[in-house]
């Protein structure tokens, strides 16, 4: 039984000095029974998202050039790892994965976001091809598993956000317990899956691996997943901007969906849930200091889990503010009318406020869906806007915590309940 699930990111493999650390890691848990999910290196899915672009806006000769940059940084990190001795069949099988990555960004005709699928997945393929090798010329016996062949979406899927057909995915996944080794490490993508036709590729978002592991871990029965960043442990706000950070060494599901559905970027906000709902522990664990306690998140509640105060930034808001043309009040049946244009055009609120006349709330800006949701919204209501705003959360808000943030700053909104405080500054 594959009881432990640990999720490696791009910044954990980002060079062949990180690879070599996973290698010396995964070789401290090569007997648990593990599964790795393993995200493509460094910044590759931005890198072929550019290639994409490219070979789409513009000719192919410039896509050629940005391919060839995705092609010599792995070429890099593959000579780094293995040197003179690589295995021609290994060297074969990368070349055939560009090869066909090469003729999947030839069909520019198709849809944007279903060719973004067909393509972008090679990151994680390459990643993972390179980690399998390398983990068994470490003497970690390894197996590849392609994450395409068990976490199945519908067969007409939303590419670029897709979701597990559960129980088919389920089943799939259910059968690698029946099938597995002991001793044996297995190995698989995370952010891809796959239709059941096995035909085509799906992504299930940006930054989605934390949600692959919590898939399969949910799939297996697993007993915890470690998801292995470059920080120690969640901490109560982003070091690049506040001093004096601290480790949250233990809180429940709840506390890391609420904060993830603030916009803490640090596990994705699917990821809880599959997780919750079977009991799975989640560990947050620092590759660079693999010695530093992790933080747990699981379902145990302790008394002093509020005592520490956390910091959410978002940037990059819209604030909307909607009153009826006919100056009715901001009531349940306009309320209704707005939000079923929000669900319609995948507006996601981030911070609500209502008054008697008035509807405000801001979203992760785009101006495409503005665009939308003004036209859709023009007849019956007047919408006004700001662009390029803040907004900051405070979870266990004690008096004053806000000051030196907003110092300085306007307050378009600020709202709070009993454990929470929120502010739209510009
Ligand atoms: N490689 C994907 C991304 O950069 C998925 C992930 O890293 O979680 O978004
Ligand atoms: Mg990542």
């Amino acid at each position: 039984m594959i009881q432990k699930i640990h999720k490696f990111g791009g910044a954990s493999v980002k060079d062949a000095g990180a690879v070599r650390n996973l290698a010396h890691i995964v070789g401290q848990h090569k007997d648990e029974d593990i599964l790795l999910v393993v995200s493509a290196m460094g910044k590759t899915t931005n890198m072929l998202e550019k290639v994409l672009a490219d070979f789409r806006e513009h000719d192919g000769n410039l896509g050629m050039e940005a391919l060839q940059d995705v092609i010599a940084y792995h070429d890099g990190i593959i000579n780094d790892l293995f040197g003179e001795d690589a295995n021609p069949a290994f060297g074969e099988s990368i070349a055939t994965l560009f090869i066909e990555l090469w003729e999947k960004l030839q069909q520019t005709d198709a849809p944007y976001d279903y060719q973004y699928d067909q393509t972008v997945s090679y990151g994680e393929l390459i990643s993972t091809s390179i980690i399998h090798e390398y983990l068994n010329k470490c003497d970690i016996p390894t197996r590849w598993l392609d994450a395409r062949k068990y976490v199945i979406t519908d067969i007409e899927p939303t590419f670029r956000a897709a979701n597990p057909d559960w129980d088919e995915t389920r089943l799939r996944i259910g059968k690698l317990n029946d099938e597995h080794i002991r001793g044996l490490v297995c190995l698989t993508q995370g952010f891809i899956g796959g239709t059941p036709d096995g035909k085509h590729s799906v992504t299930l978002g940006r930054e989605g691996s934390d949600f692959t592991a919590a898939i399969f871990a949910n799939c297996l029965d697993a007993e915890e997943v470690t998801i292995w960043k470059d920080v120690d442990g969640l901490l109560n706000a982003d070091p690049k901007r506040f001093a004096n950070t601290v480790q949250l060494p233990h809180i429940p599901y709840s506390e890391a969906i609420e904060l993830a559905f603030y916009g803490a970027t640090i596990i994705h906000p699917k990821t809880i849930k599959p997780l919750q709902n079977k009991g799975i522990t989640l560990k947050v664990q620092s590759f660079l200091h693999p010695d530093h306690e992790p933080t747990l998140i699981d379902g145990s509640h302790r008394k002093n889990d509020e005592s520490i105060p956390s910091y959410i930034v978002k940037d990059n808001q819209t604030l909307v503010s909607i009153s009826p043309r006919d100056y009715s009040f901001m009531d349940e049946r306009n309320l209704k009318t707005i939000f079923a244009v929000c669900a319609d055009l995948n507006v996601h609120a981030n911070m609500i406020q209502t008054s008697a006349l008035m509807l405000s709330f801001c979203f992760d800006s785009d101006k495409t869906k503005l665009k939308q949701l003004m036209t859709c919204l023009k007849e019956s209501f007047s919408v006004k806007y700001n662009e390029g705003l803040q907004l900051f959360t405070i979870r266990h808000y004690q008096d004053g915590l806000e000051h030196d943030f907003i110092q300085g700053k306007k307050v378009l909104v600020k709202q709070g309940s009993r454990s929470t405080m929120q502010y739209v500054l510009s």
